[in-house]
């Protein structure tokens, strides 16, 4: 008998024992934040050997990261379809979307403070015609999918075709069945790299300048004040200028 509530003793012991060390264990264990970005979009969002978070490469990237130091969490990411990105924060299957995305009142989420500068741009052939963005009125213009650069299409009134990814639209341009791509600046000068065949063209009055916001759920201000403190923080140390210049060049309009 001494015995059984001896061995019922040490039993018990060793559960609580459990328990507490799970306690503790639930205790130190940090919250993550789920990112959702379109790895698409270089020089902001590229999938390379070995990335800054898991294999995904690039400036978001290596903010993303910064900004799960700053808030004393893990980061998680995930790639997915750039129009899918809203609907994915609205359904709870990510928490902040980073993607170069550009704040805009009319997308479903809030948006951080601005972090980067854009314009659109036009990625045409070397020996091209086109010098602004008039003369596109009717050439073959491709946009991506979803891209404010689409938005700004239509809102000129010129027929376009969408692609899904900027390196498709590309190449659609190298084989001659479009004559221009209409981009974000620093996605352009990434995509043309050293092709001589290719140019960009500027034409900032008609494009305008587009500031890049990380994205939340309507109403999680807790993030957000994360997301944005970490973001202040960024930007008086510089860092986001040491990413932009680590990973690529800036456009015209940024000199
Ligand atoms: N800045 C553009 C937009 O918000 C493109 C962003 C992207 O493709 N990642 O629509």
């Amino acid at each position: 008998m001494k015995r059984t509530k001896k061995v019922i003793a040490l039993a018990l012991a060793v559960v609580s024992a459990a328990a507490l060390i799970g306690c503790a264990k639930k205790e130190t264990k940090k919250e993550t934040i789920r990112f959702g970005t379109n790895a698409e979009f270089p020089p902001f969002e590229f999938v390379a050997t070995n990335g800054v978070i898991d294999n995904f490469d690039g400036i978001d990237m290596a903010i993303a990261k910064e900004i799960g130091e700053h808030a004393g969490s893990e980061v998680s990411m995930e790639t997915m379809a750039f129009d899918s990105l809203v609907i994915s924060l609205n359904q709870g299957k990510i928490d902040a979307a980073i993607a170069g995305m550009t704040i805009d009142p009319e997308r479903e989420c809030d948006f951080s403070i601005p972090y980067f500068t854009a314009t659109q741009v036009m990625i045409v052939k070397e020996d091209s015609d086109i010098h602004k963005a008039s003369d596109i009125a009717d050439k073959r213009i491709v946009v991506i999918q979803g891209y404010t650069g689409q938005k700004v299409i239509e809102k000129m009134g010129y027929p376009f075709q969408t692609f899904n990814k900027g390196n498709d639209a590309v190449m659609e341009l190298i084989n001659g069945k479009c004559d221009v791509v209409v981009i974000d600046s620093a996605t352009a000068i990434s995509f043309i790299g050293d092709n001589k065949n290719l140019k960009i063209v500027y034409d900032n009055d008609a494009f305008g300048a587009e500031h890049y916001g990380i994205a939340v759920k309507k109403g999680n201000k807790e993030l957000l004040d994360k997301i944005n403190a970490a973001l202040t923080k960024l930007m008086d140390d510089k860092k986001i200028e040491e990413f932009v210049k680590k990973y690529g060049q800036v456009g015209e309009e940024e000199k």
